[in-house]
């Protein structure tokens, strides 16, 4: 295995599945952020809600990219339809931080801490970035 004398090529795996599911968390933070700022709204209240009927989105409906698949698209409650972007950005920002990742462990020198907190730095890095344009591209819209 080319990452034996690295790390194992399991962890390797395993580190960037866990670093996709940061970052679709963070996407779907993003989410909220490109979709309250340019309305004004409070940004962490009320929690996240059916902007059509305003029924509460239960927390396994929540779930970046899982939630709109388990939902099929739908409100759960006035069953309008959800717009395919939101589980897009999750999917992307997951996909960002892990393509950083990747990039960032050449940098490492076999140091597992120090890959752990390139790839977080940079995924935070780009995320501020990426939310910046999320949010820029809704208030022209
Ligand atoms: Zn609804």
């Amino acid at each position: 295995m080319p990452f034996d004398d690295f790390i194992p090529l399991g962890l390797y795996v395993f580190f960037l599945f866990w670093i996709g599911c940061i970052g679709s968390v963070v996407g779907s933070f993003l989410n909220v952020l490109a979709y309250r700022i340019p309305r004004g709204m409070n940004i962490a209240f009320p929690a996240s809600h059916c902007p059509k009927c305003g029924a509460k989105i239960r927390p396994w409906h929540n779930i970046p990219v899982l939630g709109w698949m388990i939902l099929r698209g739908k409100c759960k409650d006035c069953h309008e339809p959800i717009s395919p972007m939101y589980p897009i950005i999750e999917a992307l920002t997951g996909f960002f931080w892990l393509i950083a990742s990747m990039l960032a462990f050449p940098l490492t020198n076999n140091n597992f801490t120090l890959w752990t907190l390139y790839s977080l730095g940079a995924g935070i890095v780009l995320s501020v970035f990426w939310g910046f344009f999320l949010v820029w591209i809704n208030k022209k819209s």
